[in-house]
């Protein structure tokens, strides 16, 4: 047999349809698509009114094992799978993938458009700009942190009547409120429209949001992993008049207003999730969003063109929406809503659209389902679990590997006790699946070292283990076609019973919910809220936001709060070190033992990014 080329190689070998072809292929009109070049395409958000009447397609998610350096391939199986059910049984599917950050792109982890004979192409494109939805989100990210400190600064330095000017300026004689004054106006218990009937108290109350600095958690992005602005000092230009303060920079991708994005279910609902983002505190404890400084409106301009879907395709021709890229630790960690919902329309009542999940099943999935799928209402059919033998081995006790150093023998020749042994995690993560009711189909993602017996252990362990079924797949090497074994045992899956149903009442207590998870999905005896943990729980449940869904902050790297715990630990308590809330996209983050969502991303911007630790270089012009 040859061997497989490099990705590149590949993505580069295939000449993609025009896009417009694509677009017309899935039943797009003409005056619905936005053409980006040859190979990209947005999708306008009027196509769902136009089929509000059709039936959706079976909704099919790809999760995983715990995830290891050693790559599991579920962004290669969610393409697998697509172009198996698409292109070789000819059914209507849809792939919904999210867009990767240049961070990572340019990092260790490589690109995200799968690997292989599976991927999106082209790969350069889908990586790299693609049609500027993460750079607009740069650009709104950074009007808030902008706003932020020139309201501190002016409130500072301007009086009372200098600040209700600039707030409400006078246009030939006349003021006027916007709409976003006049709510905030009420917030403060100010029933009034005109401008000139507020006394002097309500125009100190108004104009003032007396922002305490040390509260502030909205930091300025960037899409590039620039470490020496993990920590920078801001206000040095004599024009700020010695306002200096400490702040950083963060990964655009881990910006509330992707999460926003993600989560948005159309225009309308976006700006209002914007709207309700809180940047920060005033010095009495109330919550500043950004409607209080007044940026809403400009957020949702900013938004407009990267709320629409981006239609691409897989190497066999099948379409992909390529839309919205959360992190998965201090975010959700899956595509957009709309996305999902525009191809779930498209694919109609008898296709497949195939949405994937970041980290592994304790994390992406259990977001999907009690994050993603509460707020967008759609029920899932099928999960989709991928694992390889060389990480189960590792769960079962095999030896640590090193980036760019070959591999220990133990992953390249046969160890039936290690696979055996590492099907824990496996075992755990179907029961986690199972526990929402959705039946699960295991995707043992061959690699050329894989021996036959090695294989059929894990089949055979998936299928004890409570899978509907559980299959061997080589789509990798093969592309659509070594994934046909799969995409007949989802067809068969999705006739199946599935019975949904959520882990948690949002209305629990906070605590309630993340001991739910903690014990349930992730294995723990219990939780420990440290200190901090507790004043949030108290603050946030005061602010009346206990009701949010719960995303867990937690490495993926293990089921529970210790990286090197591999395999399915029991007995831990779960420490939780603190909390934090991100408002608009709708949920609380409990921040999980040592390794911390918003720690990772200031100290280390690779935590996230290493899902896989495959070195996969996007040589560009090559
Ligand atoms: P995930 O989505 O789980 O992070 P990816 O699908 O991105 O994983 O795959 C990670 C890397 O592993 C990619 O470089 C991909 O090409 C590679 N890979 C996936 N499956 C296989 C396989 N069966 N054989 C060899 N390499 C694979």
């Amino acid at each position: 047999k040859m061997p497989v080329p490099s990705d590149i190689e590949i993505s580069q070998s295939c000449i993609p349809k025009p896009i417009d072809q694509v677009a017309k292929e899935v039943g797009l009109f003409p005056d619905e698509v936005e053409l980006y070049g040859q190979t990209k395409a947005k999708i306008q958000l009027s196509v769902l009114k136009r089929l509000q009447n059709q039936p959706d397609g079976k909704y099919v998610v790809v999760t995983g094992i715990t995830p290891t350096p050693l790559g599991e391939g579920k962004s290669t199986t969610t393409v697998g799978l697509v172009q198996a059910l698409g292109a070789h049984l000819r059914q209507n599917v849809f792939a919904c993938v999210r867009q990767p950050s240049q961070g990572p792109t340019f990092g260790i982890k490589g690109g995200a458009a799968g690997g292989g004979y599976c991927q999106v192409v082209p790969m350069e494109e889908f990586n790299l700009h693609l049609t500027g939805d993460i750079h607009a989100i740069t650009a709104a990210n950074n009007l808030v942190a902008a706003a932020i400190d020139a309201r501190i600064f002016h409130e500072l330095t301007q009086s009372d009547q200098a600040l209700y000017n600039r707030l409400v300026p006078s246009v030939n004689g006349v003021r006027k409120f916007s709409d976003i004054q006049i709510r905030r106006l009420q917030k403060l218990g100010i029933n009034k429209t005109d401008p000139m009937a507020l006394t002097k108290e309500e125009v100190n109350a108004f104009v003032r949001l007396d922002i305490d600095p040390g509260t502030i958690t909205w930091q300025r992005v960037l899409d590039t992993n620039d470490r020496f602005l993990r920590k920078i000092t801001i206000g040095q230009s004599v024009t700020e008049k010695g306002f200096t303060r400490t702040a950083q920079f963060d990964i655009t991708v881990s910006s509330e207003i992707m999460a926003v994005l993600a989560l948005a279910d159309g225009l309308d609902d976006m700006k209002k999730r914007f709207g309700r983002m809180v940047v920060a505190s005033s010095k009495k404890g109330i919550p500043v969003t950004a409607d209080d400084l007044g940026v809403t409106g400009a957020l949702a301009v900013l938004m407009k063109d990267a709320v629409k879907p981006n239609l691409m395709q897989t190497l066999e021709g099948t379409p992909v929406f390529v839309h919205a890229g959360p992190f998965a630790n201090i975010a959700h960690g899956n595509s957009s809503v709309l996305a999902d919902k525009i191809a779930l329309k498209l694919v109609g009542k008898d296709g497949f659209v195939v949405t994937e999940a970041g980290f592994g099943a304790d994390i992406g999935m259990e977001k999907f389902f009690n994050i993603k799928c509460r707020y967008s209402g759609l029920r899932p059919h099928v999960v989709v679990l991928v694992a390889t033998v060389r990480a189960l081995k590792m769960h079962g006790g095999g030896p640590a590997v090193t980036a760019g150093v070959p591999l220990p023998k133990e992953y390249t020749e046969e160890n039936l006790q290690l696979v055996a042994k590492g099907c824990s995690n496996l075992t755990k993560q179907i029961q986690n699946a199972r526990m929402f009711g959705v039946p699960v189909v295991v995707a043992v993602n061959a690699f050329k070292t894989d021996t036959k017996a090695e294989l059929a252990l894990v089949v055979q362990h998936a299928k004890e283990a409570g899978a509907f079924d559980a299959v061997e797949c080589t789509h990798w090497a093969e592309g659509g076609k070594g994934a046909l074994a799969l995409a007949r045992a989802v067809q068969r899956a999705s006739q199946a019973p599935s019975n949904f149903k959520f882990l948690y009442n949002v209305e629990l207590p906070v605590v309630d919910k993340i001991r739910l998870i903690a014990q349930q999905v992730y294995g723990a005896r219990d939780i420990e809220l440290l200190p901090e943990a507790q004043e949030k729980v108290a603050l946030y449940t005061k602010q009346g936001f206990g009701n949010l869904p719960i995303c867990m902050a937690k490495t993926h790297l293990s089921l529970s709060h210790d990286p090197e715990q591999k395999g399915a630990p029991t007995g831990f308590v779960l420490p939780i070190r603190d909390i934090r809330a991100s408002v608009g996209a709708g949920f609380l983050y409990p921040l999980v033992g040592t390794v911390c969502g918003v720690c990772g991303v200031r100290k280390k911007t690779s935590f996230a990014f290493q899902e896989s630790l495959s070195v996969k270089c996007l040589k560009l012009g090559e």
